[in-house]
C-alpha cells in the first residue's frame, strides 16, 4: 500500500506518503553530523544526483524553496538581478526571497506557450553596464514548467546564449525527471546546459522532504556556506537523505506511470466536454471558466477525491493514484457538472 491516505488527492505530487521500502532505508540509514561533513548517507545522495546530472557535487537542502535561494545568493551578489517567467516558482511562489534576503532584483517576463523564456527577450532585458543598473546576471528556468517539458532544440541553444552575455543559467528543476521521462532522455541531456540545477525529492519522486542542489565545486562549496546563513546546515540528515537514495532508486522510471495516468485523466474529462491543455507529463490543466468549481470540488470530496478549485483546475498525477482511481475520478466529475 502505497499511500495509505483514504482520499485520491490530486491537489498536488507533494502529497504521497513513504512506502515500507522507503521508511525501512531510513530507519537503517548510517547517519552522522552532516554539519561536520559526517553523515556518510547525505554525501551518498549528493555524490549519486552529482554523477547522475552530470554535474561535480551536490548539495542537500531540506526544500526546493531554500535551494533555490541558496542558488540566487550563491550566483548573485546584492544589487545583481536575475531574470525569470512571470509564473515561475523561484519569482512568484518563494516570497520573494531572492530580494528580500539577497538584495537580488528579479526581472520577470513572460513565458511562452511552450514554458520557455524566449530569448530575444531575455537579450533585450539585459541591462547594460552602466552606474543606473543592477547588474544582470542570472537566468532562471523551469523544467517541467507547469507540467510542460522544455523541447531539446531550446535547451541546446542556451550554453552558447549565456555565454555571449555573460549570464549564469538556473535550472528550477523540481520535476526534472519528469521532463527527462517524458522526453526519453538521460536527465543529463537537460542539466549539462546549465549552471546549476535544483532538483526535488519530495515531489513525485515520494521523499517526505528534501532538494538536492547541484553544480560545480567552487559552486557548491560557496553554496554550503549560504546554506548554513539561511538555517538549512542539518545534522542527522542521513535519514531524509536515505529515502531520497530510495525514491532515485525506486521512484524515477515509474513517473511513466503518472504521465500515462494523467493523459487517460486529461482524455476522460475531454470525453465529458472539458477543454484540457496537451498533457505532457503528470499535471493536467482543465478549463473551468464555465464551471462553478467550488461546487465540483465539494462533490468530488463527497467522493474523498480532494482538488484545490480554480477555474485554470489543476490536477496532478503521483505514486499515490492508481488506474483504477482515474476511472472513479472520472466517473465522480461525470456526476458532479
Ligand atoms: C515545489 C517546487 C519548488 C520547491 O518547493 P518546496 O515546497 O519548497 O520544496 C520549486 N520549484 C517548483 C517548480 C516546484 O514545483
Amino acid at each position: 500500500m502505497i499511500c495509505p491516505d483514504e482520499f485520491i488527492d490530486l491537489r498536488s505530487d507533494t502529497v504521497t506518503m513513504p512506502c515500507d521500502g522507503m521508511r525501512s532505508a531510513m530507519q537503517s540509514a548510517r547517519v552522522g553530523d552532516d554539519v561536520y561533513g559526517e553523515d556518510p548517507t547525505v554525501r551518498l545522495l549528493e555524490e549519486t544526483l552529482a554523477r547522475r546530472l552530470g554535474k561535480a557535487e551536490g548539495l542537500f537542502l531540506p526544500t526546493g524553496t531554500q535551494s533555490n535561494l541558496v542558488a540566487l545568493l550563491t550566483h548573485c551578489g546584492r544589487g545583481d538581478e536575475y531574470i525569470a517567467g512571470q509564473q515561475s516558482h523561484t519569482y512568484k511562489y518563494e516570497g520573494g526571497g531572492g530580494a528580500v534576503l539577497g538584495g537580488i532584483q528579479p526581472q520577470p517576463l513572460e513565458f511562452c506557450k511552450d514554458g520557455t523564456l524566449d530569448l530575444e527577450a531575455v537579450r533585450l532585458s539585459i541591462k547594460p553596464r552602466d552606474i543606473h543598473f543592477a547588474r544582470t546576471s542570472l537566468v532562471c528556468l523551469e523544467n517541467t514548467m507547469q507540467g510542460k517539458v522544455l523541447p531539446l532544440e531550446y535547451l541546446l541553444s542556451l550554453p552558447v546564449f549565456a555565454q555571449q552575455h555573460d549570464l549564469r543559467l538556473h535550472l528550477d528543476g523540481a520535476r526534472v525527471f519528469n521532463a527527462s521521462v517524458a522526453m526519453g532522455v538521460d536527465v543529463k541531456v537537460i542539466t549539462t546546459m546549465f549552471d546549476s540545477i535544483s532538483v526535488c525529492l519530495s515531489k513525485g519522486l515520494g521523499a517526505p522532504a528534501g532538494s538536492v542542489l547541484l553544480g560545480s565545486a567552487p559552486f557548491i562549496s560557496e553554496a554550503r556556506r549560504w546554506r548554513k546563513v539561511v538555517g538549512g546546515g542539518m545534522r542527522q540528515s542521513g535519514i531524509l537523505a536515505a529515502a531520497g537514495l530510495y525514491a532515485l532508486q525506486h521512484n524515477v522510471e515509474r513517473l511513466a506511470d503518472d504521465h500515462s495516468r494523467a493523459i487517460a485523466l486529461g482524455n476522460g474529462l475531454v470525453s465529458l466536454g472539458f477543454q484540457i491543455d496537451p498533457v505532457q507529463t503528470n499535471m493536467v490543466y482543465v478549463d473551468c471558466s464555465q464551471y462553478d468549481v467550488e461546487t465540483i470540488r465539494q462533490r468530488l470530496l463527497r467522493k474523498s477525491i480532494r482538488i484545490t478549485p480554480s477555474k485554470r483546475l489543476r490536477l496532478v498525477t503521483h505514486l499515490g493514484i492508481s488506474d483504477h482511481q482515474i476511472a472513479l475520478v472520472l466517473e465522480a466529475f461525470a456526476d458532479s457538472i
